[in-house]
């Protein structure tokens, strides 16, 4: 393909992706496909010989498409939200035509000072502490990770590292492999999986703190199992907490957990995956409140900032706490400026060597939305998840399961959870709409979140229409 050809392709790729965007409720949002469906519909092997590029698009919608769940459907509402919006893809574009791979400021300045003034403007967005803003000279500062799951992760091994040298400079007759199996993190029962993930990687023990009848973890229940702990000659050294868990949008009591961090000499993470762009605006920042005790602080904007796949925003108040654990110098990714103290590398604050150019992404939305559409996407998000709450609840048949806070609603039919694991086979066999279960208190719970940027009220509507006709059908043969 030349640079006409890529001309004449890039325009037509454009109408097609304003055309699926567009017209997408009108597909089903969950596909009809069985395990292997996409092996008997292409070639076993590589072709030899060029084809042409019409063929490939023809074989868009004859394979891929059949095969998608459609996350960007009006009527996708399970899990939580992947953001999309036209001004990320197009910057995503043009990340893909510049194709740098911006591991030290040297390797692309631009991709390594774009991401630290868009890690601190987003950073005043959310009112974050003055400890997290880079700056010129800040102490702190942010990093655009692929994943909350790898921000998690990055948080946990610095923390480590930070335990080992601070006991063995107490302790220095304990080895490193001694304090290693001393050390213990926590993390909420309701926490994300990765979270437990982390501590598996990071080869560290990690226990589970249990959570009130809000499935929020407070001060007192960490205290009590941290004395427990110390008692039996563990070190207690990081605490995850969670700002909207994925079962049921839970707020861990970061304010108290702080303090508590601070005063054992644990780093607090605080993973707000999902629900932290909401604390864009006012009336939700003081969720945020307790964040200044904590050590690292994380959000997905591509979650819930209309800035596409990948892009999770990490924070730490002190930087060297991140460089000084993972910092290796091979002499090829040395460079003149490195020593300045004026320039970011960012390579020793995540795990791959190689980075795309993200930040783009957000410079582009940040831009073109401004803070007042951003902070109206949320709220309109949250006002349909209210909405939708309503139509549950003046339905007597269902029951709310947690606080509706955001934009996710956790309801279930009253009665057993068969009859609402039957329910949810329904929704998802008729593919109109798709949801995911979770567990609470036991209970077999279904999750209504608002996901797509297009979803209306109109959308809630008739979903819910559809969920109380299959319901009707349930009710009218419970055995299915
Ligand atoms: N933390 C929370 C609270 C989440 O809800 C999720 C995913 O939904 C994650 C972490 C994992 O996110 P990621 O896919 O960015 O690793």
């Amino acid at each position: 393909m030349n640079a006409a050809e890529f001309r004449r392709r890039g325009k037509e790729m454009v109408d097609f992706v304003a055309d699926y965007l567009e017209n997408l409720e009108q597909r089903p949002v969950y596909p009809d496909v069985k395990p292997g469906y996409l092996q008997s519909l292409i070639p076993t092997e590589a072709p030899l010989e060029p084809e042409n590029y019409e063929e490939i698009m023809k074989d868009v919608e004859r394979v891929i498409m059949p095969g998608i769940t459609h996350w960007h459907s009006p009527y996708f509402y399970a899990y939580f939200p992947a953001a999309s919006s036209y001004p990320a893809m197009l910057a995503d574009l043009l990340c893909g035509a510049i194709g740098c791979i911006g591991f030290s400021w040297a390797a692309s300045p631009a991709c390594t000072e774009l991401e630290t003034v868009m890690l601190d403007w987003l950073a005043k967005m959310l009112q974050l502490p003055a400890s997290f803003i880079a700056g010129t000279h800040g102490q702190g500062g942010g990093v655009i990770q692929g994943s909350a799951s790898e921000a998690t992760l990055m948080s946990l091994l610095a923390a480590r590292c930070k335990a080992v040298r601070r006991i063995l400079s107490i302790k220095p007759e304990m080895s490193e492999p001694e304090i290693l199996n001393k050390l213990v993190a926590y993390t909420s029962e309701q926490s994300h999986s990765s979270v437990e993930r982390a501590g598996l990687i990071g080869g560290v023990m990690m226990k589970k703190v249990p959570t009130d009848s809000t499935y929020a973890v407070t001060g007192d229940m960490l205290k009590k199992i941290v004395e427990k702990d110390k008692e039996a000659g563990l070190i207690p050294f990081y605490f995850c907490a969670t700002l909207g868990t994925t079962a049921s949008c839970a707020f861990d009591h970061i304010s108290e957990l702080g303090l508590i961090c601070n005063e054992e000499n644990m780093w607090m993470h605080v993973d707000a995956a999902y629900a932290g762009s909401a604390f864009i605006c006012p009336e939700f920042r003081p969720l945020l409140n307790g964040v200044e005790f904590a050590d690292s602080f994380n959000l997905n904007p591509h979650k819930w900032l209309l800035i596409n796949f990948d892009c999770s925003a990490m924070w730490v108040k002190k930087r060297h706490d991140m460089i000084g654990a993972f910092k290796v110098e091979p002499l090829y990714l040395r460079h003149e400026n490195q020593e300045s103290g004026l320039v970011t590398d960012y390579r020793h604050w995540q795990i791959p060597l190689g980075r795309r150019f993200r930040s783009l992404k957000m410079w582009f939305v940040f831009r073109m939305y401004g803070l007042q559409g951003l902070q109206a996407h949320i709220r309109k998000q949250v006002a349909l998840a209210k909405e939708f709450e309503s139509l549950v609840q003046a339905d007597k048949r269902f029951e709310i399961c947690a606080d509706v806070i955001m934009g996710l609603v956790c309801f279930r039919l009253k009665g057993s959870n068969e009859l609402n694991q039957n329910l949810l086979k329904k929704i998802t066999k008729s593919r109109e709409i798709h949801l995911v279960p979770c567990h609470l208190s036991g209970r077999f719970v279904l999750r209504f979140a608002i996901c797509s940027r297009t979803t209306e009220s109109r959308h809630i509507r008739k979903a819910w229409r559809h969920i109380t006709q299959l319901t009707f059908e349930l009710l009218k043969n419970p055995i299915q």
